[in-house]
């Protein structure tokens, strides 16, 4: 469905399109609200909005290959992760950001989660350390040169293979400065303080022992935070920990989840 097809939230969907048309949408956006006010439909319709090759006066056209793609749900741009794996409920694992996302996730939707795991992750953006400086970095020297200079803090070059060490400086080299800084935005924004008391879902903690953007402090002030979370600390590990330590997170998940989680989940 189109953005101007959308029946009701009409103030909501001409934000919406006028966001697209100025080509400068914000990073991220988040659809709350009760089970069936349309979250989903008016999503799908922005992505469309966004995607558009040929959108007119009304928005997106609804008839251009993309459109298409996206009203039939095929587009690879556009995912849908629990539903596009049929579960209604799902264990939520995220690392840095996405660890962050998580909890929110387990604080705010409960009903949607059967665990969530957060490694190198923080609750309070303002205790990140060094995010601050990244975007004069990244203006004056560029991707290359911030990219050469995280993947030390992320890795311990000892401990991981020349190849992964290559894989993990390209990526960073190749990703969009604008939703590195604006990532780095959203969490220094966040503070997930008044919520984590709140969780009941089982949370695993997954903690680097040198990551310089996260103190070891601050995942243990958050284990003491989550009722019945688990902490686990990987002492030579910095930020990069489930790349570095990739088959000791994953058994330490795999413990978690057959000791908390009741068998059939
Ligand atoms: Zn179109």
């Amino acid at each position: 469905m189109r953005l101007a097809e959308v029946v009701g939230h009409g103030a909501l969907t001409s934000r919406l399109r006028r966001a697209a048309a100025t080509d400068r949408p914000a990073a991220a956006y988040v659809f709350a609200g009760l089970p069936g006010v349309g979250k989903r439909t008016v999503a799908d319709a922005f992505a469309m909005e966004l995607l558009c090759a040929t959108p007119g006066p009304e928005g997106a056209c609804g008839a251009c290959a993309q459109c298409v793609r996206v009203a039939a749900g095929t587009h690879p741009d556009v995912l849908a992760v629990a539903r596009a794996a049929g579960r209604e409920r799902f264990h939520f694992v995220g690392e840095s950001l996405g660890g962050t996302v998580g909890l929110l996730l387990a604080s705010r939707r409960p009903d949607a989660l059967l665990s969530v795991t957060a490694s190198n992750a923080s609750h309070r953006g303002g205790s990140i350390q060094r995010a601050p400086e990244w975007r004069e970095f990244i203006r004056t020297r560029g991707m290359a040169a911030w990219a050469e200079m995280m993947t030390p803090l992320r890795l311990d070059r000892e401990r991981v293979s020349a190849a992964k060490w290559r894989w993990f400086e390209r990526t960073q080299t190749e990703a969009s400065s604008e939703s590195v800084l604006a990532l780095a935005d959203v969490l220094m924004g966040t503070d997930l303080t008044p919520e984590l008391g709140r969780i009941r879902v089982p949370t695993l903690l997954l903690a680097p022992g040198q990551s310089p953007f996260v103190p070891l402090t601050v995942m243990e002030e958050m284990h003491a935070a989550i009722p019945g979370s688990e902490l686990k600390v990987f002492a030579d590990a910095r930020h990069g920990l489930p790349c570095s330590h990739g088959a000791a997170c994953g058994r330490t998940l795999r413990d978690f989840h057959d000791r908390r989680i009741p068998s059939g989940a």
